[in-house]
């Protein structure tokens, strides 16, 4: 295995394993064996040498007083905090001879891992591991909480994740980030977008806060949560009804423009104002840009697929670079994501056949705290890594009960004493990624990466690779793929010749260049993977599994009871619930606020600055309220996932439901309601 552990001084490539589309290229700069500076590698050809103020101060996460250093065992009650070091010899003595024993008592899907992205690196987030619970034969997490919503809505329209090369975008000329607030989440989307403006482009931002995209934009348009499908079909009436649209694209890549035509006569611009809060004349003008624009390039953010209606929203707002043959045009089309380029060889790599073809149950990671709590056969054995579900998971509290129980055996493989491990029965020290061999393919722009060891395991921490390969030995299996080196490992995930765009890409020249490019050689559109090989603006195969087949606005299904809508949004310094325990990261955030609107405020009695309880039927939180325009009336929003601290109650999806959106069992996160009050106005002193 190729690695720079042994360097003690000097600057090594690396990738950023963050969950975030960017994917930078990094320079991690050592001196006498420890990292003392991270930076953008500015040989990149996408993230070219800027990286965002998370990773430029990772090092202090590496190295932070509070990492764990030992296998630990929990000698308090669950959640209590307290633990007490055990080696590596006992921890898995006891996880293997208790699962040993759940899978001769209850069968192995007693069993459940619960894992998501908190590192990117593909070795560890969906290799070994799978290979592992396969052969045990645990029941199966569907990995639902990010993105299957509107990727399953995209794919009924496209077919696959492939979108437009975002290094094209820098040639468009009408920008609109929708639903995503870029600056903090994908930041190389707005520089790209700061060069096509140096050009003459205009940028346009949809979105239910004035947060620090909207406010760079030129133009930001506020619009009520959980609408955007039907803006998307007020803008197609009047493609259509102006004559806006390109017949000849419409007719040679596309099926049933005609009937979409028909169908969006009911979206008048009157109709969808009064849906989306966007005023009239907004509607027709955000239309006439769109439909007089050319290269017009719509980034589709993550935000829009958090509710209700989530995959029908994506899928609508898909069609649009159709409507005005926008895909044809360089810098013009769209980006939702653009995996299916990288798209590697999983069979290979995660080996469901060492299932055997047993049926396993399959549990939606939405309904973790649920499924905890109330299924039956029941799960007795929770092996979490790579994700810190008390935080990130809806209806936090059902979480907090379920993992609660006495009965269930869990253990937490991770950097830290998150809030999950603080119910754990065993945790194991992790490794960051600077410190294993991992291959990366980002999900926006079109470079597949390396990353080699930088730097020595801390502790006696161990990556998720390692843990897997000692748990299959604990469990008896003899199977050769658990014998399996990293770089044997990548080999295979890269061994793909049903993916023409990954030709040339192999394991020794990734070593040598560090990144590769998908190797795309015509365009996507030729290839279509939609059932009829055009794009489906009307779709057999959703009218086929119930849903209407044309694009479609549907109404959020909570309504009422709780005045105001509620979406909890990413902050600028963390992600998710990364750094979200890290001093130099919450320094830099601003404390996290409820933002609220005026006129909502004066109603309520409440004033900026007030300590407000937010509350539903699920749970509640104290906040600081922040008063002003940058939220609409009957909508109150926060950023950031943050713990709860010493006399703080700032979890938020305390407050999330975990209804299931309508497409690829998506969360939605941001349909939930909630009512406000203020508990303590800073202007009057106690007496
Ligand atoms: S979090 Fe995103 S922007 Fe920041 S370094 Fe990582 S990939 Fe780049």
């Amino acid at each position: 295995m190729p690695s720079y552990v042994n360097q003690p001084n000097g600057i090594f490539p690396a990738v950023c394993s963050l969950d975030c589309p960017d994917q930078c290229g990094l320079l991690i700069h050592k001196i006498d064996e420890k990292i003392v500076a991270i930076n953008g590698d500015p040989q990149h050809p996408v993230t070219n040498g800027s990286i965002c103020n998370k990773v430029r101060h990772m090092a202090e996460r590496i190295y932070d007083p509070k990492r764990l250093k030992t296998p630990l065992k929990r000698i308090g009650a669950k959640g209590e905090g307290k633990f007490e070091p055990i080696s590596w010899e006992e921890a898995m003595a006891t996880i293997t001879s208790h699962w040993k024993e759940l899978m001769a008592t209850h069968g192995p899907e007693s069993i459940l891992p619960y894992s998501f992205y908190g590192n990117m690196g593909r070795l560890n987030a969906e290799a070994m591991d799978m290979r592992f619970f396969h052969r045990l034969g645990a029941s199966q997490l569907d990995r639902t909480i990010c993105a299957s919503a509107g990727s399953k809505g995209y794919n009924y329209t496209m077919g696959s994740n492939y979108g437009v090369d975002p290094e094209d975008t820098v040639e468009a000329k009408l920008i609109v980030m929708w639903g995503i607030n870029a600056v903090s989440t994908n930041m190389h989307q707005v520089i790209l977008a700061e060069k096509a403006r140096k050009n003459g482009a205009y940028i346009v931002v949809i979105d239910v806060h004035k947060n620090q995209t909207s406010r760079w934009a030129d133009w930001f348009i506020p619009i009520l949560p959980g609408t955007d499908s039907a803006l998307a079909l007020g803008l197609m009436h009047i493609l259509f009804a102006e004559s806006m649209v390109n017949t000849t694209f419409l007719e040679q890549y596309t099926v049933g423009y005609e009937e979409l035509r028909e169908h969006v006569k009911q979206y008048d611009p009157v109709t969808v104002s009064a849906i989306t809060g966007v005023p009239v004349d907004d509607i027709y003008r955000l239309a006439r840009l769109y439909g007089q624009t050319s290269p017009a390039f719509i980034r589709i953010g993550n935000g829009i697929q958090h509710h209700d209606n989530g995959g029908m929203c994506v899928r609508t707002l898909a069609c649009l670079p159709a409507l005005t043959g926008q895909w044809l045009v360089r810098g013009g089309g769209a980006i939702k994501g653009n995996s299916a380029y990288l798209e590697f060889n999983k069979q290979a790599l995660q080996r469901p056949d060492l299932l055997q073809n047993k049926q396993t149950r399959t549990i939606n990671m939405n309904l973790i705290g649920s499924a905890l709590l109330e299924l039956d056969p029941p799960i007795l054995s929770m092996y979490v890594y790579n994700s810190n579900p008390l935080l990130v998971a809806p209806e936090g509290n059902k979480v907090r009960r379920g993992m609660a129980r006495e009965d269930l055996f869990t253990v937490v493989h991770d950097l830290f004493l998150t809030e999950t491990a603080l119910y754990a029965d065993l945790v194991l020290p992790a490794t960051s990624s600077f410190e294993n061999e991992d291959f990366y393919s980002s999900y926006w722009h079109h470079y597949i990466q390396i990353q080699q060891p930088v730097i020595e395991k801390y502790g006696e921490s161990k990556s998720n690779v390692e843990v897997f390969r000692l748990l299959a030995k604990g469990m008896g299996y003899e199977d050769s793929v658990f014998d399996d080196s990293e770089a044997d490992m990548i080999r295979q995930a890269l061994d793909y010749p049903r993916n023409t765009y990954l030709a040339g890409i192999d394991y020794e020249t990734l070593v040598e260049k560090q990144y590769m490019k998908a190797q795309i050689k015509s365009h996507f559109l030729n290839n279509l993977v939609t059932p009829s090989g055009k794009i489906e603006l009307y779709s057999k195969a959703m009218e086929e599994a119930g849903y209407p087949p044309l694009p479609t606005y549907t109404p959020l299904i909570e309504q009422g009871n709780y005045p105001y809508l509620f979406v909890p949004g990413p902050n600028h310094n963390f992600l998710n619930s990364t750094f979200a325990n890290n001093a130099k990261q919450i320094a830099m955030e601003k404390p996290l606020r409820l933002y609220m609107h005026s006129a909502d405020a004066l109603a309520a009695s409440i004033e900026d600055g007030d300590t407000v309880r937010i509350w539903n039927d699920r749970g509640e939180c104290e906040l600081i309220v922040s008063v002003g325009d940058t939220v609409l009336p009957g909508v109150v929003i926060t950023q950031g996932l943050w713990v709860d601290s010493p006399g703080a109650k700032q979890a938020v999806n305390l407050l999330t439901p975990d209804r299931i959106a309508d497409m690829g069992g998506g969360a939605t996160f941001f349909s939930g309601r909630v009512d406000v009050a203020t508990i303590h106005h800073p202007s009057i002193q106690p007496i």
